[in-house]
């Protein structure tokens, strides 16, 4: 069979016909999908990865650990998660035009326009690593001031730990909270001005669990980019997008 896997942040999923999720923490990804490959026979693999990716390898990835998908001894596509996400947004929504913003253990974007933006190195869309404000903690690719510090997951979570409070946007500590909700409109702004996507979508863990989020960007945004550049802006519909982007991967490579 061809196998569809997606290496996020927090879960590999993969699937078998079923979709199944492991925890990265709890195993050697390399290994892992080794057995993977084993088991079901799998003689082609697409991989949906959160990290930078180029040309079949892994160039970084501050939320993952490093793995050499060569060693895997048969044929494979790497492609970042969130490029792979906005190709499942775009064939869901039915849009060329098309932003995928996700907010989980990492910011991310993915951009569509007649198929995915990539940039030279298939860099593109990194909008999570853009500067934003100094906070008093590192960022995975080393920086102090990513915007990733403040609206994604991670963010959340080094927040709290550095103000003693809950790591969610319900928790008491209203700063994390305002924190997070300015920098995603920023975000969102961003994302609009400079692509004028048809549809932005949000998408990922935070956004999911907080979907007041959708009604609070619709009601500040013109606070935040200029009117012309305010397009249609809706929440993900699609579970595992990412995997679903891998998916439609394997399917593409089949038909080059
Ligand atoms: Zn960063």
């Amino acid at each position: 069979m061809n196998l569809a896997v997606d290496i996020g942040g927090t879960y590999l999923r993969y699937d078998t016909g079923e979709i199944k999720k492991i925890e990265i923490k709890n195993i050697d990804i390399e290994e892992f999908l080794k057995e993977l490959i084993k088991k079901y026979d799998v003689k082609k693999i697409a991989i949906s990865f959160a990290g930078q990716v180029n040309k079949g390898e892994i160039l970084s990835s501050p939320n993952v650990k490093k793995f050499n998908p060569k060693n895997l001894g048969i044929p494979y596509v790497l492609e970042n998660d969130l490029n792979c996400a906005a190709l499942a947004e775009s064939n869901y929504f039915k849009s060329k035009f098309l932003v995928a913003l996700y907010s989980g253990t990492g910011l991310g974007s993915g951009i569509i326009e007649n198929g995915i933006i990539r940039g030279y190195k298939n860099l593109a869309g990194e909008i999570g690593h853009i500067p934003y404000k100094k906070a008093p903690f590192r960022c995975g690719c080393g920086k102090d001031n990513c915007i990733e510090l403040f609206a994604s997951g991670s963010g959340i979570e080094k927040w709290a730990g550095f103000l003693g409070c809950e790591s969610n946007l319900k928790t008491t500590c209203k700063e994390i909270k305002k924190n997070y909700e300015d920098a995603l409109l920023v975000a969102v702004a961003i994302s609009l001005t400079l692509f004028n996507p048809e549809i932005l979508v949000l998408g990922g863990g935070v956004i999911k669990n907080n979907p007041y989020l959708l009604d609070l960007i619709k009601k500040e945004i013109k606070n935040y980019a200029p009117k012309f550049a305010i397009s249609k802006i809706v929440l993900s519909e699609i579970e595992d997008a990412s995997l679903k982007g891998a998916k439609l991967l394997l399917k593409e490579e089949n038909e080059t």
